[in-house]
């Protein structure tokens, strides 16, 4: 599927790295094909290594909220560069993100920068366990905090089952210590609470969940838990590394109303760096202020707050609090090209007579091939993968480039306009009728 110039380069990288990537879901396994190796990127596209023009529906898997080499963020960029790319010394630039980033999720009242998201998830859980002196952790079935070791587990079968290993190399005690229940049950999360209540250190969510692809919280289901952790003294965790300046400036916590005091912390990534490595984490005061070196909660990183990526960021937040750099609130932009989106590929598949679930939050979206909506993992692990394989194939070839998976959202950005989205509705009918 993909062209002569990816294809040779595959060759040669599967010598060196392993699978040919340097992350797992790059190697399009999923949807059998090969990858189409990026030279550049522009907007709302990208481009492969021979040449051809793709619109761009992965965004870097969340973080191109502006679209590719947006001017004025690579402007920063190098106008950062220029003054050195990290010194291991506080800068400006880091106390301007944090307080950019505590104001825009009021819940936050301190906040630590790390360098990717996996980092800001396995950090603030240690902080929690130091916090709470607990040592359990409740997560989602179906949900992806980052590749820390104690968050590689799913559940087993039946209703909430203690952790199994979902990756080699993790042990089981470690595994032991986190609690799985399906995603949208507030029951089996009681459950836990009533078995190891005690015990139990956080719950973590993703509060729209990206990572099975895309699975809106029922109504209530996150004040659930979080009146749930203040009872039993544990800490609710809002992970918005995808869904942070994504689905409203303010995240998830803004888009659904969550007062300051529903998340004890929240965790950020993806937009927050602007297409640098960043993540950052951060919470009540109370809590954040265990850490080290004002706390016995040990936490660091030589790139941390690096200056290049905070420049990065910075720019990029700035752009989606300037309505006039868009004509328009941002936040209205991408609602509506995502409805237009929506709109066309339901009736795609519909005259295609193709059954479809469309999930959708805003510029977060999910095309699932069953016609059952999805609320948990058990609900997506039902969709037919050999047809969204056969369609993914089809969509590309024809110029649109999908999330490689049925379990991976989807994103549009704000450089994605209204050729864009009549192109990708055409050769989705296409792509329907072929993955028929
Ligand atoms: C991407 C992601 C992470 C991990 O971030 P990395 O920067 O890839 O380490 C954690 N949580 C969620 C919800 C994510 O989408």
């Amino acid at each position: 599927m993909s062209d002569d110039v990816s294809r040779a380069l595959f060759a040669r990288a599967q010598k060196r790295i392993p699978g040919g990537v340097n992350s797992p879901v790059r190697a399009f396994r999923s949807v059998g094909g090969e990858p189409v190796f990026v030279r550049k990127a522009e907007g709302a596209h990208i481009e492969g290594a021979d040449g051809k023009r793709y619109v761009d529906y992965v965004g870097s898997w969340g973080p191109m909220i502006l679209g590719h080499a947006h001017p004025k963020v690579i402007d920063a960029i190098v106008d950062a560069a220029r003054d050195g790319t990290s010194y291991g010394a506080p800068t400006e630039r880091e106390v301007l993100l944090a307080e950019a980033l505590c104001e825009a999720v009021p819940s936050m009242q301190m906040v630590r920068l790390t360098s990717s998201g996996t980092e800001a998830c396995m950090s603030a859980l240690r902080l929690a366990r130091g916090f709470t002196g607990r040592s359990l952790i409740v997560k989602f079935q179906g949900c992806y905090h980052g590749h820390a070791d104690f968050l590689l587990v799913k559940a087993g079968s039946g209703l909430a089952t203690m952790g199994v290993p979902d990756s080699a190399g993790v042990t089981e005690a470690v595994a032991r210590a986190t609690l799985t229940a399906p995603f949208n049950d507030l029951a089996a999360v009681k459950a836990l609470f009533d078995q190891w209540g005690d015990d139990i250190a956080a719950v973590i969510v993703e509060p729209v969940v990206g990572n099975m692809g895309c699975v809106p919280p029922a109504p209530g289901f996150l004040e659930g838990l979080s009146a749930l952790c203040k009872s039993r003294g544990a800490l609710f965790v809002i992970d918005e590394v995808m869904t942070g300046f994504r689905l409203a400036f303010g995240g998830a916590q803004e888009r659904f109303g969550l007062g300051p005091d529903v998340a004890d912390l929240t965790t950020l990534g993806k937009i927050a760096g602007g297409g640098m490595p960043l993540g950052a984490f951060g919470g009540r005061a109370d809590v954040l202020s265990k850490l080290a070196p004002l706390g016995p909660v040990y936490q660091a990183g030589t790139l941390s707050g690096n200056p290049v990526a905070t420049a990065a960021g910075l720019a990029t937040l700035a752009l989606l609090r300037d309505n006039a750099a868009f004509g328009q609130d941002p936040y209205a932009k991408l609602e509506a090209t995502g409805a237009a989106l929506e709109e066309g590929l339901r009736d795609a598949a519909k005259s295609a007579g193709v059954p479809v679930t469309i999930q959708r939050v805003g510029s977060m979206w999910t095309v699932f091939f069953t016609d059952a909506p999805v609320r948990s993992w058990d609900d997506a692990a039902r969709c037919d993968t050999g047809r969204f394989g056969r369609f993914h194939r089809a969509m590309l070839q024809r110029g649109v480039y999908l999330p490689p998976s049925q379990f991976e959202a989807a994103f549009h950005s704000l450089a994605h306009g209204s050729s864009e989205v009549e192109l990708t509705v055409r050769a989705a009918r296409e792509a329907f009728a072929e993955a028929r």
